[in-house]
This record gives C-alpha cells, structure tokens and sequence, in this order.
C-alpha cells in the first residue's frame, strides 16, 4: 500500500467519530477519479434469463437442477425471445445475464438476446465455443483442475478445452468456484491461466437448498480461501479481476444478505425501487416468480457468497460506504471489479485499497 493510501486510513482512524461529507471524501485525486469512471455504468439494471434446460455435463452442488425451474418448459421460439427483449427494454434492463443450464446450446437464442440488448454476460462451462457475433462478457465456470472437476463435473480435461476455445478472447473471464475441497487447487489453476493470458475470478460455492455435501464452506474453508486469494491478487495482479474488499465480503462467516442485506425481490418485499421493482429471473418458458426470483435462485440464502449476488448486494450498499475514505475506496474497489467482470468494454484499475476492510458494522471475519 503506497503512502498517501496509508494516509487515508490513518486520518479516518484518527479522527474517532468524525463525519465525513462526501465532498471532503471526493477531495483525494485517486477517489474521486475512480468514483467518476465507475457512476458512467450506474445505468445497468439486470435481469436473468434461463436459456434452455439441458447442459452437456452435470455437476454435483449445481443450483440449477434443484427446484422447481428445471422442470420448467422450453420456449426456442426466436421471435418470442425477440418480444421479451424488446418488452424488457422497455421495461427499462439494460443488461441481460444469459444462464441455464447451459446457454451455448441455444446460440441462436443468446444471439437474438444480443441484438436487443447489447450489455450483458453468459454464464457458460466453457466446453462449447460461443460465436464472437455474441458479443456480451462469457464467465467460464472453473471448479478446481482436470482431475476435480472430472469427479465433480464428470468431464475430461476442462480446463484445456475451456482455454482452447476463449484464449485471447477479450469477452472471456474464468470464474474460479472455491469449494470447501478445492482451495489449494486455485494456485495451479491461477498459474496456468495467467501463463495462457487469461482473466480470472472468484466466486465461492454457496450451498443449494438443503445441500449439506461436502462442497459446503465453513469457517476455516473460509478462512483458507481468504488467505490463498489474498496471495494470488498479490501474484497476478494483471490476470486476476478482484480485490481485498471482494476478499473480505465473500470470505466472511457471515453470507452477503446478513452483511448487507439482499436487494432482489426473493428476500426484498420491497417492489419500490431498485432491484426489488425492476429484477426478475425468467425461466425456459419465459415466465418468472417474484418469490424465487434472484440471481442464484435456490440457493440458501444464508450460505450465499456467490459472485452474481454480491455484483448486485455490495453495490447497492454504497452509502453504507461513502463513511469515510477508508471504505468507500473498499466500495470503489468492489464496483470497478464487478464492472471489469461484467461489462464488455470495461477494464479495471489498480485497486485503491490493499488491505482486508471490514464490511461496514462488521468485523473483518
Ligand atoms: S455446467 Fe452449470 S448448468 Fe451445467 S450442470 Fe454444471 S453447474 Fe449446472
Ligand atoms: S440466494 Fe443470495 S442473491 Fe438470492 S435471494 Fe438469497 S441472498 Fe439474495
């Protein structure tokens, strides 16, 4: 950490029970100059869309194949994907993430979801290419190495058919998935994809409904995620898209909704504003229910770490933040991070902050 950051948190530390004004906050350069690249995209509103009910593998601990959604029918009519992109941009989204099962095998569906919609992410195992005509941000889910992720995901050398087909592919980010069982694993994984220059993230596995296998995290599988992201941020920082404040919101014992409190209608009541008016997670048949509807729909809240949750729970908690320098360059970090992973187009700075800030009314841990 340089020094005028460890000024920052000097002062906001010295100074027990001062009230920060956002202007004097905004006063340092650095701040101000990130809060001004990140609040261009303050425009995003997403909803979520299952694109088809199958998937060429299946992976113990997957969300999707556990409630009611799977069973749900498949539409593949292009023209009736055309009318619901059109509706829901005018609904006022401007930003889709495709997920499934797996959306690489309805192509001509993400197509036609592009078209309408041009910001927006497909959540993808990689193991089909998706046409560069589809230009949205592609996450490929990384489970741990080829020998993991064959017991877990039954599929043979993943993570080579997975950089054969994104290598090079500005829209590609590898999303690592800690499990309690894969933790170590992220090191050789992180090493092969920096050496193929290939982006990478985190996320952690939170627990489905009833799930009580062995991927489940608890306290000291989170403490060694913590510890191993904390080296590997240091290690890669050109390969790795995330950041201290990242580190400590996932990693924490507590899930993101006791942290900070979910915003999707699923846990929000709230139909007033933000995402509780606006988000809606569609299924196959392109209906949606307010009561599942959230990005990582049955999954137990209270075990909920995932990536997609915290792009929406985090961010939304940004006055929470703006209390002094300390945090809101935490908060800064977090926004530029979740945009760099989610946004075509938009590349991440060096983050602000180094070191583990605790969630606001929080401990670190
Ligand atoms: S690749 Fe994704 S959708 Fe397919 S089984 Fe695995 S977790 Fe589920
Ligand atoms: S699973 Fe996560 S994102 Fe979904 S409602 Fe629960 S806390 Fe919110």
């Amino acid at each position: 950490m340089g020094a005028a950051k460890e000024e920052h948190v000097c002062k906001s530390q010295d100074i027990p029970g001062k009230k920060w004004k956002f202007s004097e906050i905004l006063a340092d350069n650095k701040i101000k100059e990130r809060w001004e690249k990140v609040r261009k995209f303050f425009f995003l509103r997403e909803s979520t869309y299952d694109m088809t009910n199958k998937c060429n593998i299946r992976c113990e601990g997957c969300y999707y194949y556990e409630g009611e959604k799977q069973f749900a029918k498949e539409n593949k009519d292009i023209d009736a994907w055309r009318s619901l992109m059109k509706a829901e941009k005018k609904r006022g989204i401007t930003f889709v993430v495709l997920a499934g099962a797996e959306p690489s095998l309805v192509p001509e569906l993400c197509q036609v979801c592009y078209e309408e919609i041009p910001l927006g992410a497909v959540a993808t195992n990689g193991i089909k290419f998706i046409s560069e005509n589809t230009g949205y941000k592609i996450h490929i889910s990384v489970w741990g190495n080829d020998k993991t992720s064959h017991k877990l995901r039954g599929a043979k050398n993943m993570l080579s058919r997975q950089i054969e087909n994104y290598i090079d592919d500005p829209r590609a980010v590898f999303v690592y998935t800690f499990t309690r069982n894969n933790i170590d694993e992220a090191r050789e994984i992180a090493e092969i994809l920096a050496d193929k220059r290939c982006r990478l993230t985190f996320n952690m596995f939170s627990a489905p409904s009833g799930y009580e296998g062995e991927l489940r995290h608890n306290p000291s599988s989170l403490l060694h995620t913590r510890e191993t992201i904390m080296d590997l941020i240091a290690q890669y920082p050109e390969n790795i898209l995330y950041s201290a404040y990242n580190t400590a919101a996932h990693t924490h014992q507590t899930g993101l909704h006791g942290l900070y409190g979910c915003s999707y209608p699923r846990m929000n009541p709230s139909t007033d504003i933000g995402l509780g008016r606006s988000f809606r997670q569609y299924r196959t048949d392109l209906t949606w229910d307010r009561d599942a509807a959230c990005c990582v729909p049955d999954t137990d809240c209270d075990d909920c770490r995932h990536y997609a949750a915290g792009s929406a729970v985090v961010t939304a908690r940004m006055f929470r933040h703006a209390v002094n320098p300390e945090l809101f360059k935490a908060w800064l970090d977090y926004v530029d991070t979740y945009l760099s992973v989610w946004v075509t187009g938009y590349e991440k700075g060096k983050n602000l902050c180094d070191n583990l800030t605790a969630p606001p009314g929080f401990k670190v841990f």
